[in-house]
């Protein structure tokens, strides 16, 4: 019996947690080291997850606990700040007419789902661990990893899923690195009054988007996107004030979440970045998937789906053959580039219009071709 293929996966998000599962499923011997020694099991307010999202879900074994743990829905509402409904757009089901449009979900829920298949799957995990070292092989068949617990090991493959700040991008000679959009988001966690059955956005105000989605039957998440601020003067004790200030300008159901914004600890201030990295995502036997390799703004709320449709179409084509070769991997790239620089750069221009204050964009228009270039199979 040959011995099986070993891979190492570097971060357990999204991307990370997607792959682990996946090759151990095509029986690949493979190592998991998370950087939190939580594995940031909860950590973060909300997340919304469209049919293509799903699709990789459901692959994933997990889209029975997905959906009974979410909120489904299929339309949302755009809405004039003081909250009067002036459209309401049914969603493309990106991912297949068996599949909602949308789940709105608690991301501690999801992360939690995701933990617990890839315990399932017979990874071996090690938290709280980093790479010190990766040494490309002479002969070009595997990488030699040293850890910061003072281990080492070889691997056939290394998966860097190691997010937007990937040190192991850095570390493989790939120079990209995020770049601030000049957008910054306000989240918190909040309970669902019963009437938000759906997404709700309004452009404009003192903001440039309010918006709220389910997460669940009692909750949702909140938030609110505006220029980017120097976070030196946003201390984190000042975040639930920062947040109402801004919140309390809208209308429909803001009043009700405002008065619920009152701890600081709650309360997530994050900038948007981007970054597509082009040419190729790997060197040698290391190779990227997600936000390592791109990022965006969420104005589509498509990053997790990328990310996890990177890990689905990586494992499909490393299981598909045995010669892991730089072809290979090159090939992977070329199978994601078009549609993932879609994505990066329709997520970008739509937070650009509104920055640049274009009234008549067709926001509309940029969202109805992303979405639907997106119900083909990755
Ligand atoms: C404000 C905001 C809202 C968003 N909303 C949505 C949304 O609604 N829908 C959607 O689809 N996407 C959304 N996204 C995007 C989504 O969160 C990301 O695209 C997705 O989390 C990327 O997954 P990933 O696994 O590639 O990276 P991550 O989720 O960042 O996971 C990386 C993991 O690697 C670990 N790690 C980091 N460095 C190391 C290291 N050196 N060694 C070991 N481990 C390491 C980290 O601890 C982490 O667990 C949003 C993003 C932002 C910023």
């Amino acid at each position: 019996m040959s011995t099986p293929r070993t891979v190492l996966v570097i971060g357990g998000g999204a991307a990370g947690n997607a792959a682990t599962i996946l090759l151990r499923r095509a029986g690949f011997a493979v190592d998991l080291i998370e950087a939190k020694d939580d594995w940031n099991a909860t950590a973060g307010s909300g997340i919304t997850l469209q049919g293509n999202a799903l699709r990789v879900l459901r692959e994933l074994g997990v889209w029975e606990q997905v959906e009974k743990s979410g909120y489904g829905f299929g339309a949302v509402g755009i809405t004039a700040p003081d909250g009067t409904v002036l459209h309401v757009a049914e969603d493309l089901r990106t991912g297949g007419d068996d599949l909602p449009a949308t789940i709105g979900m608690q991301r501690p829920q999801l992360q939690r789902i995701l933990i617990d298949a890839v315990r399932a799957s017979g990874a071996t995990v090690r938290l709280g661990v980093r790479a010190t070292s990766l040494a490309q092989s002479g002969d070009g068949t595997g990488v030699t990893v040293a850890f910061d617990d003072g281990s080492e090991d070889r691997y056939d493959l290394v998966i860097a899923a190691d997010g937007l700040g990937s040190t192991t991008r850095a570390a493989i000679g790939i120079t990209d690195k995020p770049e601030p959009t000049g957008m910054a988001i306000w989240r918190v966690a909040a309970p669902r009054p019963a009437d938000v059955t759906r997404t709700d956005l309004a452009y404009g105000g003192p903001a440039y988007i309010a918006g709220y989605c389910p997460t669940s039957e009692s909750t949702l998440y909140a938030y609110v996107v505006e220029a980017n601020r120097d976070r030196a003067g946003l201390p984190a004790a000042s975040y639930a004030d920062e947040m109402r200030a801004l919140a309390r300008h809208y209308g429909g159901h803001w009043p009700e979440i405002t008065e619920t914004i009152t701890d600081p600890a709650q309360v997530n201030y994050t900038w948007f970045d981007r970054m597509l990295v082009e040419g190729s995502w790997h060197r040698g036997r290391v190779v990227l998937v997600g936000d390592a390799a791109h990022c965006c703004p969420p104005t589509l709320a498509q990053g997790a789906a990328m990310s996890m449709e990177d890990a689905w179409v990586l494992t499909q084509m490393l299981a598909a053959t045995d010669t892991w070769d730089d072809a290979l991997l090159q090939a992977y790239y070329e199978r994601r580039i078009h549609r993932v620089r879609s994505v990066v750069e329709a997520s970008v221009q739509i937070g650009q219009w509104q920055i640049d204050g274009v009234r008549d964009a067709d926001v509309p228009g940029l969202m109805g071709r992303t979405m639907t270039m997106l119900r083909e199979r990755p």
